[in-house]
């Protein structure tokens, strides 16, 4: 809990609200975790004064952020994901790494719980000087919480992390979300019995760097070079990427820390491909591109359904719908005249 006392320390008798963008831009820029975290929280308030010094202290810290290594993993609830990231995150602080590890949770645009939220489950990186963990903000849609941690990586690069980890629970929309902000994206399974490919979607195949069968151990190690086998033949079905990259398949055992160093060997051959044909670069741009409009898109929703107006015209209109008294077209109409009158 090193960052957490860290924070009390240096601002214990410091109001946030008396902190000053260019305050947090260099305490951030100075690697000071407290104003780190704290920077976190004032782009997660919804608070208006908030909004304004956050967006100035993104803006300040986009220089920054160009050195790192932004790494997605994904998989299914129990599949070992924060195993793995202790181990990964523990050899690469052990290279003299600083590491970032943050999380985008499906479940906490629904309820408050968040994953990461128990950090006990990584016992030596929360205790690593240089490791900084954060949990999933809660918010109110999966996409408003994927954009705070869009924020949230940039704030960690400004504070010189060189591998941001983004860890997501492989259900539903989140892989897209997570996929959308990473350079390199990492697809953790176990073996099965013998139905490796069953039950997968193809979408998430396409999308994975890397297919990593982890608990390779014990008795698992014979299915996991099976499944191993598996996924490489059924990779070789895709067309080859925009990038050039071939997506690797390799068994680890996070528990026992086997096979990570390989991991990570197939990143920096991932990483050295695309920035010597320029994707990575460009890759960054697109995202940046799709993040402009994903953020109208956010800012929009959020004016419009604030709206005092809007908020008692939309009740009405929906008990039209309900008593058959409009159709959806009707109703639409008469909302979006009533912002544009506003
Ligand atoms: P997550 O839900 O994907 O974050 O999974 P966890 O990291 O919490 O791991 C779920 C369970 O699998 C825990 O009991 C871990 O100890 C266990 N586990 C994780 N990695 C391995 C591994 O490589 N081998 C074995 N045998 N168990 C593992």
């Amino acid at each position: 809990m090193i960052q957490k006392s860290n924070f009390k320390k240096s601002i214990k008798n410091k109001n946030a609200k008396t902190i000053t963008a260019s305050q947090y831009l260099k305490e951030i820029l100075n690697g000071n975790i407290s104003y780190l975290s704290r920077a976190i929280t004032l782009i997660e308030s919804t608070n208006k004064n908030d909004k304004v010094k956050a967006t100035n202290l993104i803006k300040s810290c986009l220089a920054y952020t160009n050195n790192s290594i932004r790494i997605g993993i994904t998989g299914a609830p129990g599949v070992g994901k924060s195993t793995f990231i202790e181990a990964l995150g523990t050899l690469l602080t052990s290279l003299n790494k600083k590491v970032a590890v943050l999380a985008i949770d499906p479940s906490s645009s629904v309820h408050k719980g968040s994953i990461l939220g128990d950090k006990t489950r990584m016992d030596n990186l929360v205790n690593d000087k240089n490791a900084f963990i954060r949990p999933s903000p809660a918010g109110d849609s999966l996409g408003g919480v994927a954009h705070k941690t869009k924020e949230a990586i940039i704030l960690c690069e400004a504070a010189g992390y060189d591998i941001i980890l983004i860890e997501t629970v492989g259900v539903g929309q989140s892989e897209v979300l997570v996929k959308s902000m990473v350079d390199f994206f990492l697809l953790l399974k176990i073996s099965g019995a013998g139905d490796e490919l069953q039950g997968i979607k193809r979408g998430i195949i396409e999308m994975a760097d890397a297919i990593v069968i982890n608990k390779a151990d014990g008795e698992n190690v014979k299915s996991a070079n099976f499944a191993k086998n598996e996924f490489s033949r059924a990779l070789h079905l895709y067309p080859q990427k925009e990038n050039h990259w071939i997506p690797k398949v390799t068994t680890c055992s996070a528990l026992n820390n086997h096979g990570i160093e390989e991991v990570w060997q197939i990143v920096l051959a991932f990483v050295q491909l695309t920035k010597s044909n320029n994707w990575f670069k460009n890759n960054r741009v697109n995202q940046n591109k799709n993040w402009l409009i994903q953020s109208i898109n956010q800012q929009l929703q959020d004016d419009f359904y604030t709206h005092k107006k809007i908020k008692i015209e939309l009740k009405k209109q929906i008990q039209n719908i309900e008593n058959h008294e409009s159709t959806p077209f009707e109703a639409t109409q008469k909302l979006i005249a009533l912002y544009r009158k506003k």
